[in-house]
């Protein structure tokens, strides 16, 4: 059997007001192209960058929140290549001293089974210009360029794309919970890119070769190009084929991957210190960084099990919104003093559709006693059991008529005991009342 390793690199763009390294609004979404630049973000001889605190702050909350180490010392570095997506002809990154590193999310794969996968790095780094392809023309729109990004890289630890798709999410759902993205993946806000290898059967250590998947832009196509690439991987090998290091991209069409470039190493960008940013020193800001960090997604689904004995699948699809935790608990507070259990009210939650989920606790608590206590309040239901017993009882119908009004509460009686005692007796009471003045 070979085995899948898969390593995934996550870029997220920030939502702070200003750009990462000059005063231009972030928020580009549907703006004029190339109104929102300044000689800085559009790489001007002459202008200079400075550094912007609350994305950097993002950026350790992130770190911080994947469980990794905050660096004493971070530094800016340029990545230099050339292409026109970024006008200075290279982007100001890190690489040697990234701000985060040596984290960890515990992650569950197919099998239900939670795996650490451990976090490399956590980085900031800047966003490009958009190109835009227009007929044969190639125009180039910089309002993006200089919007703060960072990078969460993970280690080579996925072995299916179901864990691949639980871990994206996952990150997903933290960016959003802490405040620092959108993460709207079809706004481009977080972009995923996978490093597929696969080892042959009984070969010790990491392949000596990746193929990097890019420029993906949803969860379920990431999916199906690991799970294609996978496939066509160990095809090659079979075959007594050698895989090169390159880039593909997936094709939704033909539903395959394609080759889109051949890989560049790390030593062809030249990285070198930025000479115009000073180091980065926040260790002293760590603790309050982390009292910032509210429960996660992941703290809520272990809180949920230790404290209310939930299956962990359960709680997993609990705690993967905020909103339906919050209802949860609630409703648990709500109902201890009915003799509710926890159990029950999750058990409701997890199978009604989402369109008719109870709007707050009051409707959650009643829904389940209803259902417990089998009360018959259907109007056709009681109509049918309240005309047999006019039907069945002439003589108090008649007395009923003539002025006795208070017989109506034998009536209702009758039908209680048809229906064991579960009919709704005020229901059943305006019902008889209608039936028998007509
Ligand atoms: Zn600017």
């Amino acid at each position: 059997m070979y085995k899948p390793i898969i390593g995934l690199e996550v870029h997220v763009e920030l939502k702070t007001k200003q750009k990462m390294f000059c005063g231009c609004p972030t928020d580009n979404f549907g703006k004029e192209p190339n109104t929102l630049t300044c000689p800085t973000c559009l790489g001007l001889p002459g202008a200079l960058p400075f550094t912007n605190q609350e994305a950097i702050k993002m950026c350790a909350k992130i770190g911080l929140a994947l469980n990794c180490q905050l660096a004493e010392k971070s530094l800016f570095e340029r990545k230099n290549y050339f292409y026109p997506d970024l006008p200075k002809g290279y982007q100001i990154s890190q690489y040697r001293w990234p701000l985060c590193t040596n984290g960890f999310l515990m992650v569950a794969d197919k099998t239900d089974e939670k795996r650490k996968i451990r976090i490399n790095r956590v980085h900031q780094e800047e966003d490009t210009g958009k190109l835009l392809h227009p007929g044969d023309q190639t125009l180039i729109d910089y309002n993006r360029s200089g919007v703060p990004l960072v990078e969460v890289v993970t280690e080579p630890d996925f072995t299916d794309t179901e864990q691949v798709k639980n871990y994206a999410k996952l990150l997903a759902q933290i960016f959003r919970e802490l405040e620092v993205s959108n993460a709207e993946m079809e706004k481009g806000d977080m972009r995923l890119e996978a490093n597929v290898s696969v080892s042959p059967p009984g070969s010790e250590g990491l392949p000596n070769y990746r193929v990097e998947l890019k420029n993906i832009n949803s969860f379920t196509f990431m999916a199906s190009a690991i799970t294609y690439e996978i496939e066509r991987q160990i095809k090659v090998l079979e075959s007594g084929e050698k895989i090169t290091q390159h880039t593909r991209g997936w094709d939704e069409v033909k539903k395959e991957t394609f080759v889109q470039r051949e890989k560049e190493e790390a030593n062809d960008y030249r990285y070198f210190p930025e000479p115009d940013l000073p180091e980065l020193r926040i260790k002293n800001l760590e603790s309050r960084i982390k009292q910032e960090i509210p429960e996660l997604p992941n703290m809520r689904e272990e809180r949920l099990v230790q404290d209310y004995g939930l299956p962990s699948s359960s709680s997993a699809t609990l705690s993967a919104s905020k909103e339906l935790a919050i209802l949860f608990e609630d409703s648990v507070l709500l109902g201890k003093s009915k003799g509710i259990t926890p159990l029950e009210i999750s058990n409701l939650l997890l199978n009604v559709s989402v369109k008719n989920r109870p709007k707050d606790s009051l409707a959650t608590i009643s829904t389940i006693e209803q259902s417990k206590s089998g009360i018959i309040d259907d109007n056709n239901q009681l109509e049918v059991l309240a005309g047999e017993v006019i039907t069945e009882n002439r003589r108090l119908v008649e007395s009923y008529k003539s002025g006795k009004v208070t017989v109506i509460m034998a009536l209702v009686g009758m039908v209680m005991r048809k229906t064991a005692g579960k009919a709704d007796p005020l229901k059943t009471k305006t019902i008889l009342e209608k039936l028998l003045q007509s």
